[in-house]
């Protein structure tokens, strides 16, 4: 049995915080607000997750007036979702992922993002696509305003 989910986030940008998306800290004179570590395309790929488990979102699960989960590492946030999967019986096929930032360039942190996601997940790189899209100076993106992530995930259930 298949089960297919969607997620995605937005957070605002602003001065002295860190950019971190996937897990990997991008050199950059802004970052994402946020009450955990704003980590956008990490939380779209857990929500889409939770999605695919109908087990409703993240700030259910991790809700952001819980001290618990501030400045939290956002990977360990997706461990604990990929956990659940595994215990309904369900491993991660693949995944599919577009981040929208307009700067700075991405291309050459996707791979360590995919690195990171492919080992929370639990499979092979092969099976993790992270894209990077620009706003084209339109809208919040565009204007560099905030970082937004958009996700989809395929969960296979184990072989009994
Ligand atoms: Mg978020």
């Amino acid at each position: 049995m298949f089960r297919i989910g969607i997620g995605s986030d937005t957070h605002r940008l602003v001065a002295d915080r860190p950019l971190i998306l996937g897990g990997v800290l991008i050199e950059s004179d802004h970052g994402a607000e946020g009450h955990s570590d704003g980590d956008a395309l990490t939380h779209a790929l857990a929500d889409a997750l939770l999605g695919a488990l109908c087990e409703a979102d993240l700030g259910a699960h991790f809700p952001d007036s819980d001290e618990q989960w501030k400045d939290a590492d956002s990977l360990q946030l997706l461990a604990r979702v990929v956990w659940l999967a595994h215990e309904r019986g369900f491993q991660v096929g693949n995944v599919d992922a577009t981040i929208m930032l307009e700067r700075p360039k991405l291309r050459d942190h996707i791979d360590a993002m995919r690195d990171n996601l492919a080992r929370t997940l639990d499979v092979d790189v092969a099976c993790v696509s992270v894209k990077a899209k620009t706003g084209e100076g339109l809208d919040a993106v565009g204007r560099s305003e905030a970082v937004s992530a958009q996700a989809i995930v395929l969960l296979a259930a184990n072989k009994t």
